[in-house]
């Protein structure tokens, strides 16, 4: 695990190529837990800065995607940890499902179906389930933004105090450019560009991806270019 200290007590954690993040508060929360087998690297961080595992007590979920809830089950072996996801990736499988047409098809196939817990959460693993817009008691006031596109369900978190905002795969950085969410893999990129917009009225100085290293700087006039190149 590659961990980088984006603000002070609030860190990313990087193993398979996916990220997750640790904010130490008086209780120690996740935002996504990266790929299964992760929980015993996030463990051994949250040991290196002094803490322990039975102290996290939350864990929020950017989206419904095997590479940020991987981890969930390993992680509620450790302690009683509130799992707090939005609604509308939890909806059933076979209505509403958060991944994409092909990959659907895969785990329709019965034995596929049967293990697709591994796949995604279900709605009775998850404690609290969003709407969007709420408020949540960290770091001053964590706003939950609603950001559909990748899936319907994804999220994005935003601390007005330290312009700071999770992305999850919401958006996308490559070659330093922001991009939209892979094609391929999202579910609605009419959508995923209207939660651009969203994100270009926010006043940002920090965003931290669900892959790749953290922009600092400058977000507003990279959110507009993507929104322009994307044709909204
Ligand atoms: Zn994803
Ligand atoms: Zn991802």
């Amino acid at each position: 695990m590659v961990a980088r200290e984006i603000i002070p007590g609030v860190y990313q954690l990087t193993s398979g190529g996916t990220n997750l993040f640790v904010i130490a508060e008086e209780e120690l929360t996740l935002i996504d837990t990266g790929l299964p087998g992760s929980s015993t690297g996030i463990a051994a961080f949250v040991r290196r800065i002094g803490r322990s595992v039975d102290e996290i007590s939350s864990i929020i979920i950017t989206h419904n995607h095997i590479d940020h809830i991987g981890a969930v089950p390993e992680l509620c072996r450790f302690n009683d940890i509130e799992i707090i996801a939005h609604k509308a990736d939890l909806a059933g499988f076979d209505t509403a499902p958060s991944y994409p047409h092909g990959v659907r098809r895969l785990l329709k196939i019965p034995f596929l179906h049967r293990v697709r817990r591994r796949f995604v959460l279900g709605a009775d693993e998850v404690d609290i389930q969003l709407e969007g817009g709420e408020a949540l008691r960290l770091l001053g006031g964590l706003r939950v933004v609603p950001t559909p596109g990748h899936t319907p369900g994804s999220i994005c978190l935003y601390a007005p105090g330290q312009k700071l905002m999770f992305v999850g795969d919401a958006l996308q950085r490559r070659r330093k450019k922001l991009r939209l969410p892979a094609k391929m893999v999202s579910t609605d990129l009419v959508a995923a560009v209207d939660s651009v917009k969203k994100m270009a009225e926010l006043d940002l100085d920090i965003i931290c991806f669900g892959h790749g290293k953290p922009l600092f700087g400058d977000a507003h006039s990279r959110l507009l270019a993507l929104v322009e190149r994307s044709g909204g």
